[in-house]
């Protein structure tokens, strides 16, 4: 699920209708609204377990992973090249990003190759390209990933009281700037509370800069 805070609105909103039709009961709309609660923290539950995954909302520098070379940028399913190569008569961009059961994939216009994307790493003539988060649509709002290492620390202090809480509100408010942020947790110590004051790899913060983003910049 990418959108989990969008997919339990959807629910509520559902639910909100049906009460309103009088085909549900304010205890039954209790009732699934409490499941929708439910998924939701299962589904951020496995999300926050899961490395990063293609977003359409988002946008993206498409790196060479061996020598750190850009090779264009994928916005809102749009894949344009970093330098000018001649666009194709009828193409107004130069490829597009088509996701369906098969998973997703990049075709490019002119010379109809097509990029295989997992997580976020691309397969395209047997090169790797990591998609390296640039911007995201946060409630209808474009953010750049969140880069200030204190303010990220706040943001984390405060999704693990929520989450502790069971604060549905405050949690659904701050999960999606910690995704998209340019930092993760520390996968050696996983931030806890003891081990992160040794921890060699994190420094003691209890985060890193994402992979990614330490191996290119
Ligand atoms: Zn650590």
């Amino acid at each position: 699920m990418q959108n989990p805070e969008g997919h339990r609105q959807t629910l509520h909103e559902m639910s909100a209708a049906l009460l309103d039709e009088g085909l549900i009961d304010q205890l039954e709309q209790f009732d699934l609204n409490d499941r929708a609660n439910a998924a939701y923290w299962h589904a951020v539950e496995e999300l926050q377990n899961s490395p990063g995954h293609y977003r359409g909302a988002s946008t993206y520098d498409v790196v060479q992973i061996d020598n750190g070379k850009l090779l264009g940028t994928i916005s809102r399913s749009i894949f344009n090249f970093a330098n000018d190569q001649p666009l194709g008569a009828s193409f107004a961009y130069d490829g597009k990003i088509y996701s369906d059961s098969d998973g997703i994939r990049l075709t490019l216009g002119l010379s109809r190759k097509v990029g295989t994307i997992s997580g976020l790493v691309m397969e395209m003539n047997g090169r790797r390209y990591q998609l390296v988060e640039t911007e995201r649509m946060i409630a209808g709002v474009t953010h750049h990933p969140l880069s200030d290492a204190d303010t990220y620390r706040a943001l984390i202090d405060t999704a693990q009281v929520a989450q502790e809480e069971r604060d549905l509100r405050a949690f659904e408010k701050v999960r999606p700037y910690i995704e998209s942020a340019a930092f993760c947790i520390c996968s050696a110590c996983l931030d806890r509370f003891g081990a992160r004051d040794d921890c060699p790899t994190c420094e003691g913060k209890g985060f890193v800069k994402k992979p990614a983003l330490a191996v290119l910049r």
